[in-house]
């Protein structure tokens, strides 16, 4: 899950790094007593907002009622601006890139630092402009004080401990929320010391399930700030489902947005159209099921309902007590179809077969059978 700006930097705050003061505004609020200098950003989660127009320094004698105004009125890259950040406006001498994910090959993490950061930090590193360090350290001793020191000395920092802190801090966040990226890009060098002046943090969906607490909160700031009637897909509350409205006739339930999204593609080959999509988020169990179920069969349009499983984590067998749950608990008679394989497969065909709705090993004949029953009804 992408964060907002102002939720890493609350992250970022609790940490140590330090950041500018400032407030969050949303759409409706009134303001009319701020004075610059100050910097207005909007909080979207597309990347290049200042490019796109997004940051406003306000100095002198800027209108900023007028120009909270206009900014409200933007779309970054599709995304209507919903709330900004106002914050205190900083003296920068020098920016610098600095962010913290996984080498994937090397299955690392790894330090990532640009000699002149900020917004052409892409542009300026294809045209070696920029100096950019790769800093790969074991994920269990966490990065080493000779390679803090090593990169403090190539981008002259003068002030070595507040460096080191705030490296030591990102890595903490790293690790303590699962982060998949915390990304600092400006870290400003400023008269009064070092400040983030942008922060990107984002989680990561797989552990879920050790942080709902806090996915929920961030979600419900998000979605506050959207308006839920502007957030096409919908995470549901308490665990992982992705429901996706569209406006055919078939329902589809997947145990993976992968698999899901081909089976989309299929339906779509066998000329029948998807009325919504069931994402069950990965690792899942028979209460996920019922309410995928649940959630898919609710809209009246749909005709037939088509479920894909690979197990692999998820067992089979788990997942038919689910449908059968549905099955008993509403008695509705929209056919469901299913192609399932894997874990305890086996236990989970034979409760299937029980109950008579069909299972299938081939995922085009599976297909192929759902679009057809919703065309005949
Ligand atoms: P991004 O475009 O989404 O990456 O937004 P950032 O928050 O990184 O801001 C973009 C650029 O605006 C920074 O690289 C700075 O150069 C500039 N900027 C943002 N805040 C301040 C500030 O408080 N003072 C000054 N002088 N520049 C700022
Ligand atoms: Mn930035």
């Amino acid at each position: 899950m992408k964060l907002y700006e102002f939720q890493g930097k609350e992250i970022f705050k609790k940490y140590g790094i330090p950041v500018q003061s400032g407030f969050l505004i949303h759409a409706n609020d009134k303001i009319n007593t701020l004075t610059p200098p100050l910097v207005l950003k909007v909080q979207v989660l597309v990347g290049g907002r200042g490019r796109a127009g997004g940051i406003k320094i306000c100095d002198g004698n800027t209108d900023v009622s007028k120009t909270i105004n206009d900014l409200f009125t933007l779309s970054i890259k599709g995304e209507k601006v919903k709330a900004m950040l106002a914050l205190e406006k900083v003296d920068i001498l020098k920016e610098i890139y600095i962010s913290i994910t996984f080498n994937r090959a090397k299955l690392t993490p790894v330090l990532i630092i640009g000699t002149s950061g900020g917004i052409d930090i892409e542009k300026s590193a294809k045209l070696n402009k920029e100096k950019i360090y790769f800093i790969e350290f074991d994920p269990f001793l966490g990065i080493s004080e000779y390679q803090i020191r090593f990169i403090a000395k190539k981008i002259n920092i003068e002030n070595y401990s507040e460096f080191k802190k705030i490296i030591e801090a990102m890595y903490k966040i790293f690790k303590e929320y699962d982060a998949t990226l915390v990304e600092i890009n400006p870290l400003a060098i400023t008269p009064g010391g070092l400040v983030a002046i942008d922060s990107k943090v984002n989680l990561d969906d797989q552990a879920h399930f050790r942080h709902k607490e806090l996915f929920n909160k961030l979600r419900e700031e998000k979605q506050f700030i959207q308006g839920e009637k502007d957030v096409h897909v919908l995470k549901h509350k308490e665990d992982t489902i992705t429901y996706v409205p569209l406006s055919g006739d078939i329902g589809v339930i997947s145990d993976g947005a992968g698999t899901g999204l081909f089976t989309l593609d299929l339906i779509n080959e066998y000329g029948g159209k998807v009325a919504n999509f069931c994402e069950m988020g990965g690792i899942t169990n028979p209460e996920v099921m019922l309410k995928s179920l649940k959630m898919v069969a609710s809209d009246q349009s749909v005709k037939s309902i088509l479920i894909v499983l690979i197990g692999g984590f998820n067992r089979m067998d788990d997942m038919a007590e689910g449908i059968l749950k549905f099955k008993k608990e509403l008695n509705k008679d929209i056919p469901i179809f299913i192609r399932m394989c894997g874990t305890k497969e086996e236990i989970g065909k034979e409760l299937m077969k029980k109950a008579n709705i069909p299972v299938y090993d081939s995922l085009n004949v599976a297909v192929e059978k759902a679009v057809k029953k919703a065309m005949e009804n």
